[in-house]
């Protein structure tokens, strides 16, 4: 790379937001941060604000912009609060941002991030599944360039031919099956949120650690490889490879399959985003085939993990099918981790809220903003009503 790259992170504060933070500044004088976002974390955001000499930190908690202004007084870096606000920093035109809010809370600062027409590098699969054609069309319309962060995802962008598009028969995303893919089904009924976050692999914010645990995360993936690959969902399979070397295939018309591996860090797509069109060093590990000795794969368990047939449903439905999905199983996960439900009601809350709801197609933001409200309006009353 030769070009300094400015840069803007979105959730700077999560898992992704920090990998991302310490590819950046593995790199001195190749990237100069503009804006990180956080929604309550103050001193984790003003930390990497004087870290990274960032030019803006934004906090969504309105309630804590006096503390964020005292931790970065004196620094001449300006600060913003609430949600507007970061909307606002994802608009200040960076060349590439980072969306890795968690949830459909990130659907706002991600459109306005499109609207500059630069590049988005893309975690936040919540906001995809959401308001996926909206988004999809937003960034065309604005000439902005989708770089998939998710590993899967950017497993398949680095093995699509693009020369050749119409040769791709179907595209195979892998899943580690998450920590409880041999535990005992009664067992896993009562998984509690520190057992559910424990990821065999990968080390994850929490609400993408209880998503692997139920595989909803691979359902949200599935209709998110629908929107980035306009793949139709015959043609998107999910294979079981509990050693997360491979992550993820596509298959050809001839029969070739190609796939891209890697060790379990995501500091590897996203130096992939950050440098694309090229290519830069990271210090993460080699792997070492020889040592790892042997791939597995097996079909998944389709009533160990439930939520993947329902993700499925969804998005062959189309409509507000996914964002209800989405935002039932935001609130369902929201309330297992504090304690409210159990790990074995997260699906069927969802399964419920979906029965239950069924609004026309959304044709506007807007639109998924108030269905994505509703859903979770439904998710509680279930919890309340039903499942307590
Ligand atoms: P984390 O929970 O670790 O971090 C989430 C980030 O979003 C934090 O900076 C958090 O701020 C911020 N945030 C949360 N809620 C809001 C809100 N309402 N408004 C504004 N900011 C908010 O999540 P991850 O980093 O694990 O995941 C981020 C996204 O990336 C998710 O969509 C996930 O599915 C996706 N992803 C993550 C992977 C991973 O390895 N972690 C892999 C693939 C995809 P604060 O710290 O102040 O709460
Ligand atoms: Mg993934």
């Amino acid at each position: 790379m030769t070009a300094c790259k400015t840069v803007t992170i979105l959730g700077a504060t999560g898992s992704v937001g920090q990998s991302t933070l310490d590819l950046i500044q593995r790199s001195p004088g190749i990237f100069s941060v503009e804006a990180l976002t956080a929604r309550s974390d103050v001193e984790g955001l003003a930390k990497a604000a004087r870290a990274s000499s960032a030019k803006c930190a934004v906090i969504a908690d309105t309630a804590r912009f006096q503390d964020l202004k005292d931790a970065l007084a004196g620094t001449g870096i300006e600060v913003g609060a609430g949600e507007d606000a970061i909307a606002d920093a994802a608009r200040r035109g960076a060349d590439w941002t980072m969306a890795a809010i968690v949830g459909c809370a990130g659907l706002m600062p991600v459109m306005a991030a499109l609207e500059g027409g630069k590049t988005l590098a893309f975690a936040n699969k919540e906001a995809l599944v959401s308001a996926g054609s909206l988004m999809i069309d937003a960034a065309k319309r604005h000439g902005a360039t989708l770089l998939p962060v998710d590993s899967e995802h950017n497993a398949i962008f680095q093995c699509l031919d693009r020369s050749a598009p119409k040769g791709v028969s179907r595209i195979i995303l892998t899943a580690s099956g998450g920590p409880f893919r041999t535990t005992p089904l009664d067992e896993m009924a009562r998984a509690t949120p520190a057992q559910a976050v424990a990821h065999p692999n990968w080390s994850m914010g929490a609400k993408i650690s209880v998503d692997s645990a139920t595989m909803m995360n691979k359902g949200l993936e599935l209709i998110e490889a629908h929107h980035l690959f306009a793949m139709p969902a015959d043609r998107l399979d999910v294979v079981i490879h509990p050693q997360s070397v491979i992550h993820s295939m596509v298959e050809y018309i001839d029969g070739s399959v190609l796939a891209q591996l890697g060790p379990a860090d995501m500091r590897i797509p996203i130096a992939h985003t950050l440098a694309w069109p090229e290519r830069m060093d990271t210090p993460c590990e080699r792997i070492d085939l020889a040592a790892i000795g042997r791939l597995d794969f097996t079909a998944p368990d389709v009533l160990r993990f439930p939520a993947l047939k329902l993700a499925r449903d969804a998005m062959v439905a189309g409509g507000a099918a996914p964002a209800i999905l989405n935002a039932a199983n935001e609130a369902a996960v929201a309330a297992f981790l504090a304690g409210e439900i159990g790990f074995g009601n997260i699906v069927t809350v969802v399964a419920r809220v979906l029965d239950r709801y069924a609004p026309d197609e959304p044709l506007s933001l807007p639109d998924v903003l108030a269905i994505d409200k509703e859903a979770r309006r439904i998710a509680l009353a279930v919890m309340e009503s039903v499942i307590a």
